[in-house]
């Protein structure tokens, strides 16, 4: 018996279903994995609200899990069944069994159990690339990151911190305000304050090189504000609604560059999947990141982790137990 929790029509987290599904078989190129820990993710949410589409419906939501290969597909070479994997960007997770393709996944090494594995897989590989691909933090720079107490959020301190940066956070409440500055924050700044003037004030004027932004539509200005000319706005979420504007405001506030990355696009060859995870399995093993696992919930209780991601309550990874 396999069960699943499917999305039929989007909307609310009502909307996630928790039901009996097939067990299928693997194709070629798939392994079958049997789940013993999934994560949560903002990204779930899109898929549920419709904001991102998928396929085809009902969709069983979730983007990451970890697990053991149970059965393998005709050509998967490098895994057989018992092996322990994980893997990012792969939906259908919210499911105690699916079949993936192969070369999504990698093995977990020995020290990482399976609930640090599907805590860290997708934010942990987020913050990877963010750090050392799209904007390579270095001793010296002082950066941003927004929703920081957040599961990308937190790891991004952590790492950039771990690299040398100073690291300005952004959060909602004092109390995730304590929280990022016991992951190492130097300032940890709250959404009531005027930020782009607090950054002013931290820089000497300077301001910022780089802004790490997930909120989208709610801190795109502001992020803007609080770079120096020439400086990147990383807008890699949007939790608060997607960012619409126009290009000009660029010019105005001092030709200033703007990406919207993916991990989609960083990991989309397999030696870069393999050599991303690598790296956050070792910054991990070394106690550089630590990953914090802040809430766990049953996989059929899925409505109510949605319900606490969207309502601003979880910190950290949260991750289903199956
Ligand atoms: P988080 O744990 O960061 O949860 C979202 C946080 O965003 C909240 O805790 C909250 O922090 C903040 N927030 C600000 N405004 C809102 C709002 N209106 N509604 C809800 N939350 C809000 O989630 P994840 O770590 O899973 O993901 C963070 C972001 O990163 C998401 O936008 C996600 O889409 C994006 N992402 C992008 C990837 C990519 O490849 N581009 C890959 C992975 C994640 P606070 O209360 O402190 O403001």
């Amino acid at each position: 018996m396999n069960h699943a929790i499917r999305v039929h029509e989007h909307g609310g987290p009502e909307k996630l279903i928790w039901e009996e599904v097939p067990l299928p078989d693997p194709k070629p190129g798939e392994v079958l994995v049997r789940h013993h820990a999934v994560g949560l993710n903002y990204i779930d949410v899109y898929f549920r609200t419709g904001l991102y589409k998928a396929p085809s419906m009902p969709v069983t939501v979730g983007m990451e899990g970890a697990g053991v290969v149970e059965a393998v597909g005709d050509g998967v070479t490098e895994l057989k069944v018992g092996d322990r994997v994980a893997y990012a960007g792969a939906l259908g997770a919210y499911a105690e069994a699916r079949c993936a393709p192969a070369d999504r996944l990698v093995k977990i090494p020995e020290g990482i159990d399976f609930t640090q594995a599907a805590a860290m897989m997708l934010q942990g590989m987020t913050a990877q690339f963010l750090v050392k691909r799209t904007y390579a933090v270095k001793a010296g720079d002082t950066i941003l990151v927004h929703a920081a107490a957040g599961g990308v959020g937190s790891i991004l301190v952590q790492w950039a911190k771990h690299l040398g940066a100073t690291v300005i956070g952004v959060v909602s409440t004092p109390e995730k305000a304590q929280l990022i500055t016991s992951l190492g924050a130097d300032h940890a700044l709250l959404t009531s304050e005027n930020v782009p003037a607090r950054v002013r004030e931290i820089t000497g004027g300077a301001m910022l090189p780089v802004v790490y932004d997930s909120v989208g539509k709610d801190t795109f200005t502001t992020s803007l504000d609080c770079l120096r000319p020439f400086g990147l706005m990383i807008s890699y979420g949007n939790a608060s609604g997607p960012v619409t504007t126009d290009l000009g405001v660029l010019a105005a506030k001092g030709s200033l560059y703007v990406t919207r990355p993916t991990l989609n696009t960083y990991t989309a060859k397999r030696d870069d999947l393999v050599a991303t995870a690598n790296d956050l399995f070792e910054v991990v093993k070394s106690g550089g990141v630590k990953i914090a696992v802040n809430q766990t919930f049953a996989l059929k209780d899925a409505a109510d982790a949605h319900r606490a991601l969207e309502s601003r309550k979880t910190t950290g990874s949260t991750v289903f137990t199956v």
